[in-house]
């Protein structure tokens, strides 16, 4: 039942193409590397499936290629698209609704070709595909989840309008909104940041969206203070292994919230293991302190970076301290 549902993501599902190499190959460069797997992904899917192996009910309302062949309206073939049916098992077997799984006809499943180095950094592609499609009318569709959900959260691999229209559909019904402006787009509207009552975002995208330069924890707390102005109920800037920055309007100053010290096998999807725990926790928590979600979130995101792949390293509540919950 939706009205069950806690956490509702409003996003992107991708399957990674990911190769792990020696080192990132330069323009240009053919290189060999050691292992091939395909992997579930997309920023939304990935936070949804974080913050369902924590506990919440979650629905994902998402855009994926339907079963069947076809030549689309713009006359391009699109090829069979096994991805698409793969994705909604994966989706069952995280014990996510996908009520709001919708299909089309007219593009494919989105794909991300990702390279990883061996000391963990990664190059990413992505091609939207169907995740551009996700629209009003699947919005309309999913509105009794959305509007019955403790948290919405929403990023921008999908078109950028049914981001905000989902966040507004939220803040109307006094849902709770986490924003992820990722992948950053450089003149975001204003009003993504009047829409969001936790703006959450990584290093490269604080900088690209105020042109500021992020290197420290300093500077991630001036960022802070500059997005915050901009209207956020509070900022959250991650920075990797040093964790996170806080930036809140009640808090005289930026806290910085340090994570666990570990030795990364793979950082990719550590800002959605961030943010999918971060929605469970102002789901379940809602009288929590967003700086001690933050310090918990900062620890789930820190075992998920010890494993090699996105999803497949995100940890259960099983795994994790009891104290976390
Ligand atoms: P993104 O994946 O968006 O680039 P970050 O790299 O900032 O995001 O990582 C998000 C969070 O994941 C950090 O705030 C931190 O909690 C955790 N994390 C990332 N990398 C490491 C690391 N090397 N060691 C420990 N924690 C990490």
């Amino acid at each position: 039942m939706s009205e069950d549902i806690s956490v509702v993501v409003v996003g992107s599902c991708m399957t990674d193409l990911v190769s792990q190499a020696p080192r990132l190959p330069k323009a240009g460069e053919t290189i060999h590397g050691h292992r091939f797997f395909i992997g579930f992904g997309g920023k939304g899917a990935n936070q949804c499936v974080q913050a369902a192996r924590l506990g919440a009910k979650t629905a994902m309302v998402c855009k994926k290629h339907s079963k069947r062949d076809h030549t689309s309206k713009t006359g391009g073939q699109v090829g069979r698209d096994v991805f698409g049916n793969d994705y909604i098992q994966n989706f069952k077997n995280n014990g996510i609704s996908t009520a709001y799984v919708e299909q089309t006809e007219n593009a494919a499943t989105g794909a991300a070709s990702i390279i990883v180095n061996d000391t963990g950094e990664n190059a990413i592609v992505i091609v939207a595909g169907a995740n551009m499609l996700l629209g009003q009318e699947e919005l309309q569709r999913a509105l009794t989840a959305i509007v019955n959900a403790k948290v919405l959260v929403c990023q921008l691999e999908i078109n950028p309008d049914t981001s905000l229209q989902a966040l507004r559909m939220a803040r109307e019904n006094h849902v709770k909104t986490i924003f992820n402006p990722a992948p950053a787009i450089v003149d975001l509207c204003s009003d993504f940041f009047k829409a969001s009552d936790v703006f959450c975002c990584n290093e490269s995208e604080a900088e690209l969206l105020t042109g500021m330069s992020v290197t420290s924890v300093e500077d991630a707390s001036q960022v802070g203070l500059e997005l915050l102005n901009k209207g956020c109920g509070s900022v959250i800037v991650t920075l990797g292994p040093q964790g996170c920055v806080v930036c809140q309007p009640t808090n005289a100053a930026p806290k910085h919230i340090p994570t666990t010290t570990v030795t990364a096998a793979d950082t990719t999807g550590a800002g959605d293991s961030f943010i999918g725990a971060l929605a469970f926790y102002m789901a379940h928590y809602p009288t929590m302190p967003l700086e001690e979600m933050a310090r918990r979130a900062n620890f789930v995101a820190a075992v998920s970076v010890q494993t090699v792949g996105t999803q497949t390293s995100f940890p259960f509540q099983k795994d994790l301290p009891t104290e976390l919950f």
